[in-house]
This record gives C-alpha cells, sequence and structure tokens, in this order.
C-alpha cells in the first residue's frame, strides 16, 4: 500500500462499498484538514464508510443553520446535513463548528456563480496546501477538491 500523508491527504485502497462508484483501485482521503484558526475539522462523529468525514457549520441566507458533513474521500459526493435541508443550486456559509469562523473563500466555483471555499491541510492556513469545497448546493463542485499543485504531486504518487 502506497501511503502518501504529506499535505493531510492519505491514499488507501478503496474500500468496497465504494469501488462501485469510483473507477480507481485506491481513492484519496483527506486525514486530517483545518480552519484558518488551526481546529481540527475531520470528526469521528461523522463517517463515510468508517472514513471520519469533515463536518462544518453552515448557514443560508434565510439565517437557518445547521451542520454538513462531507466525505473525506476526494471526488466522492456523499453528504449528510443535519438540522438543515439542503435545496440545489441554493449557496451555502461554511463555517468552522468550534470556533465558528467563516471560512475563507479560495476563488469563483469554475461551474457556476458560486465560491470555492478554502479549507487547509495543515495549521498554518496556507492557500497553497489547502482543498475547496464549492458553496452551491449540488454543483459538480460541491465535493472536496485539491488544488493543482497537490493533485499533480498525487497523480505523481499514483502512477509511479
Ligand atoms: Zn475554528
Ligand atoms: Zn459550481
Amino acid at each position: 500500500m502506497k501511503n502518501f500523508d504529506k499535505n493531510g491527504m492519505l491514499i488507501i485502497p478503496t474500500p468496497k462499498e465504494i469501488k462501485s462508484e469510483c473507477e480507481s483501485e485506491e481513492i484519496l482521503v483527506v486525514k486530517e484538514c483545518y480552519c484558518q484558526n488551526g481546529h481540527q475539522l475531520i470528526n469521528k462523529r461523522v463517517c463515510f464508510n468508517d472514513l471520519p468525514g469533515i463536518l462544518l457549520k453552515v448557514k443560508k441566507l434565510n439565517y437557518k443553520e445547521g451542520f454538513i458533513a462531507l466525505s473525506p474521500v476526494y471526488n466522492h459526493k456523499h453528504r449528510i446535513s443535519i438540522d438543515i435541508d439542503l435545496i440545489k443550486g441554493e449557496s451555502l456559509q461554511l463555517y468552522c463548528p468550534e470556533c465558528s469562523i467563516e471560512l475563507p473563500i479560495y476563488s469563483n466555483c469554475t461551474c457556476c456563480d458560486g465560491k470555492l471555499i478554502a479549507v487547509f491541510l495543515d495549521k498554518t492556513a496556507n492557500f497553497n496546501n489547502c482543498i475547496t469545497i464549492g458553496n452551491t448546493v449540488g454543483c459538480k463542485n460541491s465535493s472536496i477538491i485539491a488544488n493543482k499543485e497537490i493533485l499533480s504531486e498525487i497523480k505523481y504518487i499514483i502512477t509511479r
């Protein structure tokens, strides 16, 4: 098994429960990620196929509040919402559940007029080492995405 644990990400063999949805033999899993104040957002209370998920606080434009849990698996669009209904096309504000700071915008979304929100892979809040989450419900970027630099390193490791 090739372990890639630089940048808070890990490559593991694809669990068979996820295999039907993924084409690859290995998946990329976020094993730690942080808000800009260094709070861990990976939470064992929200697991996807035994992998601890990313728990975020969300607010909608109508001030309704709740939580969403995202699959920690790269390109795996599973998510769970708690206390809030997710309606396709709605945009969400994402917060750290611990300090309630609003997570920063990384860029405009590439597919809709939403934003890509940054979650950092280490405690230094470095935009060169982050993953992004689209803030529009149902947008194709609404699972976790690694930035280009991280992805090219990961491709290198997978194909090596
Ligand atoms: Zn925080
Ligand atoms: Zn989008």
